[in-house]
């Protein structure tokens, strides 16, 4: 098989790519190993309203599971609460929206297909169908690796991850914040509650190996602090976990191969937000692959240039405040003090 670019992983970013090509009318196949895009979903699904300059969100009601108004930080000492409005998505309709939206426009979607090696020799990635059992080469001139957070080829690696695991539970009150909490038994990361009509996105991210905390203990001691609070009930309806790059850009380019989204590295490191990242990554990495294909030229420097002129000195901020924050929140001398410097929601954070 032989395309002009070929993109690894249907996530957000990947199909955002694959729109952008489309919309050029360059042919592309957008591979996903997944059997349907966007399930399962290992996200806590909150995204800024500021997600509609790029994807128009209010046109797909069913990609939102509800509205939110404010974010609010419970360090233990002290609950602050800001404006902060967005959506908590429905990630399986969002990705799938994505993907669908690709396909409309002319990308070639093949799902259950996994990508298993990269022959940069050869301009090829060699994939594996897991229905028909086939494994076959796709020829391409260009290659978008969008393969979230654990890229497993050659070209760069994310260094550090938050370790995250969550359940999704029945919600006892109506809320309209997302609440992040500090607490000593999540050493190095932190804990949310994010709700979802009915229900919540309840988890827990730590680094590893920074913290050797086993994640199932800080979970249950979480659930059972928000179970003692008359937040959340007993029901788990889903269970799943997954990794939070926090490490900052990683590479992004090696000649004609260009990473975006969670596989460059582009989550914040503070508080692990990647979605709309990977949408703007993913787009622009399609835009400089078809402006590549168009002049018959390897634009993907200039990709690079862009994307760290966007991310590059608010990812370096954040992973250096990251590493302040987080020793903080298990030693919580001074916390309220110096968390305002060092949580993206306070103004003093950005002074
Ligand atoms: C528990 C948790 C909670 C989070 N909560 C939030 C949140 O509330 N808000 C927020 O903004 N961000 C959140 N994030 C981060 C967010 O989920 C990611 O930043 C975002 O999904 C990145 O999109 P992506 O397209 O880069 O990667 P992904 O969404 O991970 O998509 C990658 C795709 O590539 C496919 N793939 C991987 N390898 C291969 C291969 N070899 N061959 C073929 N296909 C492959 C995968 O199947 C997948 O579909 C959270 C992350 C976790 C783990």
């Amino acid at each position: 098989m032989k395309t002009k670019v070929a993109i690894i992983g249907a996530g957000p970013a990947g199909s955002a790519a694959a729109i952008a090509l489309s919309k050029k009318g360059i042919p592309n196949i957008l591979v996903d190993k997944r059997a349907v895009v966007g399930i399962p979903v290992q996200c806590a699904e909150f995204v800024g309203l500021n997600i509609n300059a790029y994807v128009n969100i209010n046109s797909i009601p069913s990609a939102i599971n509800q509205k939110i108004n404010y974010i609010e930080v419970d360090t233990g000492e002290n609950l602050y609460k800001f404006d902060g409005q967005g959506y908590i998505l429905n990630r399986a309709v969002f990705d799938l929206y994505l993907a669908g939206e690709a396909v409309k426009l002319g990308s070639r979607l093949l799902t259950a297909t996994r990508a298993y090696k990269i022959n940069s020799q050869k301009n090829s990635i060699d994939v594996l169908s897991s229905e028909d059992k086939i494994s076959y080469e796709i020829y391409y001139d260009y290659l978008i690796v969008a393969t979230g957070p654990k890229n497993e080829f050659d070209c760069h690696k994310n260094r550090a991850y938050i370790y995250a695991t969550q359940v999704k539970t029945d919600l006892l009150k109506e809320l309209d914040s997302v609440i992040c909490y500090f607490r000593p038994y999540i050493p190095y990361g932190y804990g949310w509650v994010f709700p979802k009509g009915g229900f919540a996105n309840v988890g827990i991210g730590i680094e590893k190996p920074v913290s050797s905390v086993p994640l199932s203990l800080s979970l249950s001691k979480f659930l059972k602090e928000m179970r003692d609070a008359g937040l959340i009930g007993f029901k788990i309806l889903e269970k799943t976990s997954g990794l939070v790059p926090v490490s900052g850009l990683n590479g992004i380019t090696c000649g004609n191969i260009a990473l975006c989204g969670d596989a460059a590295g582009l989550t914040h490191p503070i508080t692990g937000a990647g979605i709309l990242s990977a949408v703007i990554s993913g787009g622009l990495a399609g835009d400089y692959a078809a402006e590549s294909v168009k002049a018959s030229k390897n634009l993907f420097e200039d990709y690079k240039e862009e994307l760290e002129s966007v991310f590059k000195n608010s990812l370096i901020k954040a992973s250096k405040k990251r590493s302040e924050l987080y020793p903080l929140m298990k030693e919580r001398v001074g916390i309220d003090e110096k968390i305002k410097q060092l949580w993206p929601s306070f103004q003093e954070y950005y002074n």
